[in-house]
């Protein structure tokens, strides 16, 4: 089978569409799915950064103003020797014997205030009292001219200095004072104290912090692998001067270098740092902070606060592909629905088609209800013109059956008149003579006339009876005698019958007709066949009988002049005859037709081929009534 090339082509593009969108729609929803969990993730660690760096900022004004509270309960204390005598004189008169009494008070200062050490420096940076004048690595006598905080104390400005012990290897904070007499300084106070305790506060407090001093350098950390690392690059100069200073002592001041910076605002980073510990496949963990750096009131040094964004990372990770899954999960649902919606838009296309046939059917139902009314209509008019048609026609037949036997009777009257007439003429003769012969006494001669009168008389009543039996209208039920039905036949033809020879080959039947009717029909065949025998010398008239089926076929047969072939054709329409002027009303036929049928036979006819012609009347036959009463 060839299929139109043209009916394919809107196909095709719609296939072409729907596979481009199949094929493509998968990966799509996998790019938007990991596009939108990235979203996700981001917006969501910016969102936690944000809300992070808000209590960090708290946090760090908390821990930074502990850490400026640490430090600044020791500022008062350089100065308070200053008030103490044995000080000023030692410093005065350093041989003045005043050292040991000053060692011992700086000793139980020093207990007292939980510092580190307590010390007293002359003018030229020599310690001349230490409140660690006892142990063996004492600074008594040791030259810290060099120091930083000596050299601003010297000068009338407050020391401050985080450094490495040079004697004992010690780190400590640094806290100088130049000591005045009479607006003089006659030598310089230091108080070391350790802020170890902080770190620790910070250990034990889970905190992630570091304080970095002027140099960029980190001097207190909660995680020891930073301390003294620079939080940024030093210059060789700067290196070599803080060698020259030893303010670290010997370490190396390496770089902290973070594995990833990046500025988020003024004083908040985020950094990355490699973790202590290592990943399953050995690669070093990463650890990413917010680090929020504020700078701690009268000193140089900063206080960074370390806040680890991992927990962050974890939840923004988790909340990004919720945001994947949740697309994923509505793209699967608008595809579901989509797909709902095309099989419903198909479920409901295909109802409209169903219900537009349904309803075109039942136009075509209803349509069709009334073409099949208005035909029975028509149909019920068809048949009341019929039955009327059929009352008219039955009505006329009966006119016509009236008619014919009225033209029966015209016909026969001129016959029964003469008939009559005849018998009355003798009569009345004989009656004459009879009158005469019993005047002149001859009664035989009289009382034969009188026999011959009343055989007349008898005669006439037979005619009349005849008559009467014809005139009278009978109905399509009843019993016929055919042979009491011909006998009247004769006796109604007597006077025409006479000189034509008659053949009965029938046998005495009984039919299904009334008897007057079946005389009625004889009456016009035998009739018709003797005027058709007028002209012939030998005339003839067979009546012939027999039984075929359930009817008896009576065939009356003439020698007479026959039928023309064009006669044939209307014989038995009503008032057609060829018989001229009164002699024929053209009804005979068509009423004897008309009368068998009814008495469900029928009137046919036949022109036999030797000439003449022959009616065949079938009647149904019926059980003789002498037979019905047997039984009884
Ligand atoms: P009518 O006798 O008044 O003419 P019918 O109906 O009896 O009316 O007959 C019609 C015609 O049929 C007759 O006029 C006659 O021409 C023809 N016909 C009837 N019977 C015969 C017959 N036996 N032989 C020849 N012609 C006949």
């Amino acid at each position: 089978m060839k299929c139109d090339p043209s009916l394919l082509q809107p196909v095709q593009p719609a296939v072409k569409s729907r596979l481009i969108r199949q094929l493509l729609l998968p990966p799509l929803v996998i790019l938007l799915m990991v596009g939108l969990g990235m979203a996700g993730f981001l917006v969501s660690e910016n969102n936690g950064i944000r809300t992070l760096s808000e209590t960090g900022e708290r946090q760090l004004e908390l821990h930074a103003r502990t850490v400026e509270s640490e430090i600044s309960k020791y500022t008062y204390l350089p100065s308070l020797l200053e008030l103490e005598d044995s000080v000023s004189h030692l410093l005065t008169d350093p041989d003045g014997g005043y050292r040991q009494a000053v060692n011992e008070y700086l000793e139980g200062l020093n207990r007292r205030s939980r510092s580190r050490a307590i010390f007293v420096l002359d003018t030229s940076g020599r310690v001349q009292a230490t409140s660690n004048w006892r142990d063996a690595d004492s600074f008594l006598g040791e030259d810290l001219s060099f120091r930083a905080y000596f050299q601003d104390a010297v000068r009338g400005e407050p020391g401050r200095f985080y450094g490495i012990g040079s004697t004992t290897g010690e780190a400590g904070y640094y806290l100088a004072h130049g000591l005045e007499e009479h607006g003089k300084i006659i030598g310089v106070a230091v108080i070391k104290v350790r802020l170890d305790t902080l770190e620790e506060r910070w250990q034990r407090a889970r905190l992630e912090a570091f304080v970095s001093d002027e140099n960029g350098i980190i001097i207190l950390s909660s995680d020891p692998a930073r301390r003294l690392k620079s939080v940024r690059p030093l210059t060789p100069q700067i290196k070599e001067r803080l060698a020259r200073s030893l303010q670290y002592y010997w370490w190396p001041l390496n770089e902290l270098q973070p594995l990833a910076r990046e500025t988020l605002a003024d004083g908040v980073e985020k950094l990355t740092f490699p973790a202590n510990s290592e990943n399953s496949q050995g690669k070093p963990r990463e650890v990413a902070y917010l680090a929020q750096t504020r700078r701690l009131a009268d000193t140089p040094w900063h206080f960074t606060l370390l806040t680890p964004l991992q927990d962050l990372r974890r939840e923004s990770m988790v909340q990004g592909i919720l945001v994947g899954v949740a697309f994923a999960l509505l793209t699967i649902l608008a595809i579901a629905w989509n797909e709902r919606r095309k099989v419903i838009a198909t479920r409901l296309a295909a109802r409209e088609a169903l219900e537009e046939a349904n309803s075109q059917l039942e136009r075509k139902i209803t349509e069709r209800t009334a073409d099949l009314r208005a035909s029975n209509e028509r149909l019920k008019g068809q048949i009341r013109e019929r039955r009327h048609a059929e009352q008219t026609l039955r009505h006329a037949q009966d006119e016509l059956v009236q008619a014919g036997k009225l033209a029966a009777i015209g016909q026969m009257s001129t016959s029964i008149a003469h008939e009559l007439n005849q018998p009355l003429a003798a009569l009345r003769t004989l009656s004459g003579n009879t009158v005469r012969f019993l005047e002149r006494g001859a009664l035989e001669t009289a009382s034969a006339n009188l026999r011959t009168m009343n055989e007349l008389i008898d005669r006439m009543g037979r005619i009349t009876a005849s008559l009467r039996s014809f005139a009278r209208r009978g109905d399509d039920s009843g019993q016929a005698s055919l042979e009491k039905a011909v006998e009247a036949t004769l006796q109604v033809l007597a006077n025409r019958i006479d000189n034509c020879r008659l053949h009965r080959q029938f046998d005495d039947q009984w039919l299904a007709i009334d008897q007057t009717r079946l005389e009625q029909i004889l009456v016009n065949l035998l009739g018709n066949a003797l005027d058709a025998m007028a002209g012939q010398p030998l005339p003839q008239l067979w009546l012939e009988g027999e039984i075929q089926g359930d009817k008896y076929r009576l065939r009356v047969r003439d020698n007479g002049h026959g039928i023309d072939p064009e006669a044939r054709k209307h014989l038995f329409e009503p008032f057609f005859t060829t018989k001229p002027g009164e002699h024929g009303l053209g009804l005979g036929l068509t009423l004897s037709a008309s009368l068998a049928t009814a008495a469900k036979g029928t009137l046919s006819v036949e022109h036999p081929a030797g000439g003449g012609t022959a009616f065949v009347l079938a009647l149904p036959l019926v059980t003789p009534p002498s037979e019905l009463a047997e039984p009884l």
